[in-house]
């Protein structure tokens, strides 16, 4: 059966009670009815469930859905079973059922009944499933969270690159991958690894127009910064997100005693505890909850005013999912990051313990992240180039929605600059990350510099009318122009485009903002 004969909006209608597909839902099920390969890449809320849920419910067969959570999966199943009289429609298979429980799985499997098997991606490594599934009409496998492959996504997990060889096992099956935070290289990564390079793509904007991007300059009066942060948005919900459980503790603790109401959540609460403070949010008993990541995940509240990022974040994915948190139902979201250089510090100090390949990719993500919350430029078009997407501040839905764009810098003319910065990287022959580059523009010499033998080359130091920092803002926006490129590959070496060639044969005017001025210690005292 192909997309043609089967009536999807009817289906549509039927099952999930919906008059209308979102976003690229049509085109992806149509894709996947198709049996093509199909990647779909749509960030947090836009509706991939159902990309696969749709195909799953109206083919013959079972449709193998592999996901990283237990408890989404659960919730999942009882969605499903909820859109239908029979249980068996959507199972999980997974360690903790007992045998009765599996013999009921399989049952249900073999005559048909269910059309949606959510497993874990180690139960899908077992022989005993393995050679079960074998046996009964599977009518496709969707990877839900399929950045989990790739070791340049935010959550890795080892158990995702045997999936491929085990889908192999059952036959010639189509396969949707789909994940919300997909970096170029991410998707490549995806791609790769499940061996589809084949695969239809179907990529939705990851531009969230009505979020507020704005960082500030995290001060030791940081506590009674959100404070009043919170009481100007009074009654209204928010997240803050924390690194640590201390810190999520002492932060709920200081804004209870300031008359906010705020619940903690962490993993290290009892399972009853973190339920109840869950609900307590969903249910508008509090306004604030103050986390670390464990909260947040599968979280639907589309009202969320505020999401405030008191430590930042391990990668800009991380971010981007975190504060995608703010504003689902499409009002106001606002998204605020208090950043410190010691902050990246503490997090590269607790990385330093990680094997070495895994370290540089955690160094790269921070980088990015440092980057962003350091920069003048446009936050959205920053946060968007990060995603491979191309934005336009001016022009944009939600251009000026942020604190650079509404209280901008002074730009400054930077055309000979940017030549000159072009020409080293060229001349430096792709040797050099951001770091080395600029220290060859101002002349200052390290380690790998010296093994090149760069700091004798003419070009050496021609840069030092400007000072480190000058530069490095310049290279970031020479970057989101399109004029360099990072190669992810080798941790970030920067090499120059065509397009960069291209300005240096003729340049035209570059205009710069100079990076904001970050002051630990500065910020006037607040009282609470
Ligand atoms: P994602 O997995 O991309 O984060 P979900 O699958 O959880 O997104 O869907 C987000 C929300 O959108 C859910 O509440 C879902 O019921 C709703 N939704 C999905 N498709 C449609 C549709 N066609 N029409 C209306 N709402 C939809």
């Amino acid at each position: 059966m192909n997309s043609n004969e089967i009536d999807i909006h009817k289906e549509l209608k039927k099952y999930f009670g919906f008059g209308q597909f979102k976003g690229l839902q049509e085109q992806v099920i149509k894709s996947l009815l198709n049996k093509q390969n199909t990647f779909v890449i749509m960030p947090t809320g836009g509706g991939k469930s159902l990309c696969y849920q749709l195909p799953a419910l109206v083919q013959e067969g079972t449709a193998i859905v592999v996901s990283p959570l237990i408890a989404l999966m659960k919730n999942q199943v009882d969605a499903i079973r909820g859109l239908s009289s029979e249980n068996g429609i959507a199972h999980v298979l997974n360690s903790s059922l007992t045998k009765t429980e599996i013999t009921q799985v399989k049952k249900d499997i073999t005559s048909g009944l269910t059309k949606l098997l959510y497993v874990a991606p180690e139960s899908l490594t077992k022989e005993e499933n393995v050679n079960f599934l074998k046996t009964v009409k599977i009518s496709f496998v969707a990877i839900d969270e399929a950045h989990c492959i790739s070791e340049w996504g935010h959550d890795f997990r080892p158990e995702y690159r045997n999936l491929k060889h085990i889908i192999k096992q059952l036959g010639d099956l189509p396969i949707i991958g789909l994940t919300a935070t997909a970096t170029p290289k991410v998707q490549e990564d995806i791609l790769k690894n499940l061996d589809m390079c084949d695969a239809t793509t179907f990529k939705a904007s990851f531009n969230r127009p009505n979020l507020y991007y704005e960082v500030r300059t995290k001060t030791k009066n940081v506590e009674s910064d959100i404070i009043r942060f919170i009481k100007q948005h009074k009654g209204k919900s928010g997240i803050i997100y924390c690194l640590s459980r201390k810190k999520v503790e002492a932060i709920a603790h200081v804004l209870q005693v300031n008359g906010i109401s705020a619940v903690p959540y962490h993993a290290g609460l009892d399972a009853k505890t973190r339920a109840r403070h869950q609900d307590m949010f969903l249910m508008e008993d509090v306004d604030v909850v103050v986390a670390t990541i464990a909260f947040g995940m599968g979280i639907d509240k589309p009202d969320v005013r505020f999401v405030i990022h008191h430590d930042i974040p391990k990668s800009l994915e991380s971010y981007y999912q975190e504060t995608g948190r703010a504003g689902r139902d499409g009002g106001e979201g606002h998204c605020l990051a208090y950043y410190s250089y010691k902050d990246v510090e503490k997090l590269e100090k607790f990385m330093s313990g990680k094997p070495v390949a895994e370290q540089e990719i955690g160094f790269a993500l921070l980088q990015e992240v440092v980057a962003y919350a350091e920069t003048s430029m446009s936050r959205r078009k920053f946060l968007l180039h990060y995603f491979g997407e191309e934005f336009d501040s001016e022009t944009g839905e939600g251009g000026d929605m942020d604190d650079n764009v509404r209280n901008p810098k002074v730009k400054i003319e930077a055309q000979d600059q940017v030549v000159k910065l072009l020409e080293i990287v060229r001349d430096t022959r792709h040797l050099y990350k951001s770091k080395e580059i600029v220290f060859t523009l101002i002349g200052r010499v390290n380690a790998v510099i010296k093994a090149h033998r760069t700091d004798v080359q003419p070009f050496f130091g021609s840069g030092t009318a400007f000072d480190e920092k000058y530069w490095m803002a310049l290279l970031r926006q020479v970057l989101v122009a399109g004029y360099l490129t990072k190669d992810i590959e080798t941790y970030g070496i920067v090499k120059i485009t065509d397009k960069g060639l291209d300005f240096i044969k003729n340049p035209s005017s570059f205009m710069m903002s100079e990076d904001h001025e970050y002051n630990e210690a500065g910020d006037e005292a607040i009282v609470t």
